[in-house]
């Protein structure tokens, strides 16, 4: 059994010790730019959160900063007085809040930013759809996630997405990073760095929330893509099997991805494939996803605007659900999924817990597995699939479904296993019982050296709310 829910017990309970409060200090430091519980704007802030979870953290003050500076001064005032800090981006994971922290909302004021030549430019709150929109004007685009709203959180740990197999990951597109860190300076970051600044920059490219704030962050770029299609595709769940059969062995500049979810009013789980393909292959491409899956239930193959930043939504479940969305969450990288472990998997989509439960397979390798795993702190370099694994119910998170989707995630992992290769970093939550294994299989061969910089830039561990990053022994 996964341990998300002793997290939310931990999240909501009250501290047993008093803990440290620098809203005084922050206060007249910062002024206006600090948020207390009793400030109307804090509420506001909860939530505008992504997850429910991540909404019910009660922090000591949250800090919407204007520039690097007052990020700097921030984090020295919480690290003296012992305070945690914690760092806020697109705000879309379960832990970019947290209860007695100090939050630093990049979101609120450090978004956006410019182009520089062929490079964008972006403020360490900006979204991935800001920064291809930054670059659009000179028809040049950056591999970003399914969805726009994703933040430097996706950026700095990985970015799977449509063009990952082509191009790469969005980690592998930053060329400089400025990083507020622990002592409370503002270091920039490139592979211009040298000695302990160089280390400090190959730990950011996979994990940076254990290490600083990200203040600003400039990506190189690539010709907007031309002469994209892509095929969406509704087939019985049963296809899965023969989806990934399939998929397993497909050219790089092919990507096929699919979700296991049950639309809005069906009965049950359905496949829904989006395939991005060179248009001039796009009917070849079709033609073999049909005879693989079979005769599909629902079909639209549509040119592909990277730029205009595409998310897929499977049809019919992008209606309005009344309530908040809580969900369990894991994030496996897997290599080959063998046809054994498909049909494990749709006999698990058959038996969810709830109709919000899905299954995300998001095609990798290519571009991305060409780098090697030391060469970056990102490990997963041999992944063929990122899968979240999501556990989603709606209403409150005390619901009686609730311990059911937890088992369900679990169970999934454990049908899984047989072709895990990694972990994706996002949604590692400290704290739980499977945190060590999680961390060892996100980070690998990579793991003693990134402990060995964590120690170095972060000794007292004031970035603690992230996972952490010790090696345990078997
Ligand atoms: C609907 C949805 C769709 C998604 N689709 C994809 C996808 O297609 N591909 C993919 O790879 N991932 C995807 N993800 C996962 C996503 O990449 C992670 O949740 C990621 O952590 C989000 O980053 P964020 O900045 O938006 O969120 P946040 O919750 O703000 O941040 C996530 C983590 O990064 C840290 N962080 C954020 N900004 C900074 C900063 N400026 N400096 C230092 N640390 C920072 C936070 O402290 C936190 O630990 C998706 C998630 C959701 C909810």
């Amino acid at each position: 059994m996964i341990g998300v829910w002793y997290c939310e017990r931990h999240l909501i309970r009250p501290p047993e010790h008093p803990v440290p409060n620098p809203l005084t200090a922050l206060r007249s430091a910062l002024g206006d730019a600090v948020l207390a519980p009793d400030d109307p704007r804090y509420p506001a802030f909860r939530t505008g959160l992504f997850t429910p979870l991540a909404a019910a953290a009660r922090p000591a003050c949250v800090v919407q900063p204007e520039d690097a500076t007052q990020v700097a001064t921030a984090v020295r005032i919480a690290r003296d007085s012992g305070c945690a800090v914690t760092t806020r981006g697109g705000g879309l994971s379960t832990i970019c809040s947290a209860t007695d922290a100090v939050v630093i909302d990049m979101k609120a004021r450090m978004g956006g930013g410019r182009l520089i030549g062929d490079k964008a430019r972006m403020g360490g709150g900006a979204t991935m759809g800001q920064a291809l929109a930054v670059l659009a004007p000179a028809g040049r685009v950056v591999p970003i996630g399914s969805v726009p709203i994703a933040g430097m959180g996706l950026a700095t740990q990985g970015g799977f997405g449509h063009l990952t197999r082509s191009h790469g990951l969005t980690l592998d597109h930053l060329v400089e990073v400025e990083l507020v860190t622990a002592d409370g300076e503002i270091r920039t970051l490139s592979d211009a760095s040298t000695g302990s600044e160089a280390e400090l920059w190959w730990a950011v490219r996979g994990a940076t929330p254990p290490f600083g704030v990200v203040t600003a962050a400039t990506f190189r770029s690539h010709m907007a893509p031309v002469g994209l299609t892509v095929i969406r595709s509704v087939s019985t769940v049963e296809a899965f099997t023969e989806f990934t059969a399939w998929a397993n062995d497909l050219p790089e500049d092919v990507c096929a991805s699919c979700t296991l979810v049950t639309p809005t009013g069906a009965t049950g789980p359905v496949l829904f494939a989006y395939v991005v393909a060179p248009t001039a292959a796009a009917d070849r491409v079709r033609n073999a996803l049909d005879a693989a899956c079979g005769a599909p239930t629902w079909q639209e193959s549509v040119a592909l605007n990277y730029s205009a930043q595409p998310a897929f939504d499977p049809p019919g479940t992008g209606e309005p659900i009344a309530g908040p969305i809580w969900c369990a969450e894991k994030c496996p990288l897997l290599g080959r999924v063998s046809p054994e472990v498909a049909v494990r998997i749709v006999g698990l989509m058959r038996s969810a817990p709830s109709h919000l439960c899905r299954i995300d397979f998001q095609h990798a390798g290519g571009v991305m597995s060409r780098i090697a795993t030391e060469a970056t702190a990102f490990a997963g370099r041999r992944a063929l699939w990122n899968v979240p694994i999501i556990g989603a119910w709606a209403g409150s998170g005390d619901s009686p479904v609730a311990p059911a989707c937890g088992r369900w995630v679990s169970d999934v992992w454990v049908a899984l296993d047989a072709c895990i290769v990694g972990a994706y970093s996002t949604e590692i939550r400290p704290g739980l019982p499977e945190t060590s294994r999680e961390v060892a299989l996100a980070f690998g061969p990579n793991l003693p050296r990134l402990g060995a910089i964590k120690r170095l830039w972060d000794p007292t561990n004031v970035f603690r709310h992230s996972y952490p990053l010790e090696v345990v022994a078997k």
